[in-house]
């Protein structure tokens, strides 16, 4: 095992109580980490309860950033299944096949971040922290957001989502693709009126721009903001959340922040893939907030009924409120992804969850934008 490998390893103590969350959990560390404290080779778990943490600069951002982009990804070629794509008929009996076997490997797609839910690098923050400010019980944020990737969608998440989130206190953040179809301006001024947000997502959804060269994405960046400011969007969400370090890098100098980048990405749009932590940071100039909960879309592929969907996104809530992260559910509008009577059932039923409990509260990415990082 080379020295930069990550070990999996599930903590039994910890040495402050900012870290009483990671009790019981399992989390990846460098394995040159485990060997610079002397801690057993092959340990599955350690107590860290008199072990001095170790102070080695940048292994936070090391973490996060290990499997953040999918630079290696050759845009039409590599996505696993574009389950986007296929026709419908063939979907559901292909995409269940496809789905079954996808699911019993999840040891190839899900090593690290770990699916479904990789809390590493808010564990070694929290251990390299030197802040003994006690821990406060501020509410978790929670922030909905949907791509809408079509008119239907559009259309679904006005008539559907809209009222559902208003009904418990929510508004919500809509990435729309600005330049791939007629954008409906009365149905975007309407979500907007209702206190809602717009963001802007990719440019015409077919998964370039973060490959192109940087005068050609800056381009495609510029008009695809132009095309929906007349709603302010302050943030930034790639289609199919291909993401690239240079786009990230150039994002900062057209929004307030970027949404594109999964806590435990699982098998889409690479394996493996995600920033392995719940709580926004800053890639260079780039404020990040990532995508904590399992994706709609995901889920259904692997072959979830809308039941377990909405008891997945109640479990992820819960284990990243305990870690004092940002709460992000993604969900599409479409009527083959949430935009059905069962995943709306399912939706509602998480958005009861949240209001009915008190240690999480609503938030706007465009107001967590705000807060500094
Ligand atoms: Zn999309």
């Amino acid at each position: 095992m080379g020295a930069d490998d990550l070990r999996r390893v599930r903590i039994t103590g910890v040495p402050a109580r900012r870290l009483e969350w990671a009790v019981g959990r399992e989390f990846s560390l460098p394995a040159s980490v485990l060997q610079s404290l002397a801690l057993p080779e092959q340990a599955s778990a350690i107590d860290l309860t008199h072990v001095q943490p170790p102070s080695l600069n940048g292994l936070v951002s090391d973490v996060r950033l290990r499997a953040a982009f999918t630079d290696a990804l050759p845009h039409s070629a590599r996505v696993p299944f574009s389950y986007h794509y296929v026709p419908a008929g063939v979907r559901s009996y292909v995409g269940r096949q496809l789905g079954k076997r996808l699911r019993s490997r999840e040891a190839q797609w899900g090593r690290f971040p770990q699916w479904p839910l990789d809390l590493s690098a808010d564990f070694i923050a929290d251990w390299t922290s030197s802040d003994d400010v006690p821990v406060t019980n501020r509410p978790t944020p929670v922030l909905l957001t949907h791509d809408i990737d079509s008119p239907d969608g559009l259309r679904r998440l006005v008539d559907s989502f809209l009222g559902l989130e208003e009904s418990v206190g929510a508004r919500s953040t809509s990435y729309v693709v600005p330049c791939a179809w007629k954008l409906d301006h009365g149905l975007l001024n309407d979500v907007v009126a209702r206190g809602h947000e717009i963001g802007v997502h990719g440019y015409d959804h077919s998964n370039r721009t973060p490959f192109f060269d940087r005068d050609r994405r800056r381009q495609r960046l510029e008009e695809g903001r132009a095309a929906l400011a007349r709603y302010a969007p302050a943030g930034y969400r790639a289609p199919s959340l291909v993401r690239t370090a240079g786009l990230l890098e150039d994002l900062a100098d057209y929004f307030q922040y970027d949404s594109s980048i999964p806590t435990s990405g699982g098998p889409f749009p690479t394996p493996n893939n995600g920033c392995a932590t719940a709580r926004p940071f800053r890639i260079g100039r780039t404020l990040e907030i990532p995508i904590t909960l399992r994706r709609d879309g995901t889920a259904q592929f692997l072959g979830y009924s809308p039941a377990e969907i909405g008891r997945m996104w109640v479990d992820d809530a819960r284990d990243i409120a305990a870690a004092r992260g940002t709460v992000v559910l993604l969900t599409h509008c479409e009527k083959r992804f949430s935009g059905n009577a069962a995943m709306l059932e399912a939706y509602r039923q998480f958005l009861e969850f949240i209001v009915g409990s008190p240690e999480f509260a609503w938030s706007l990415a465009g107001r967590v934008a705000q807060a500094p990082v």
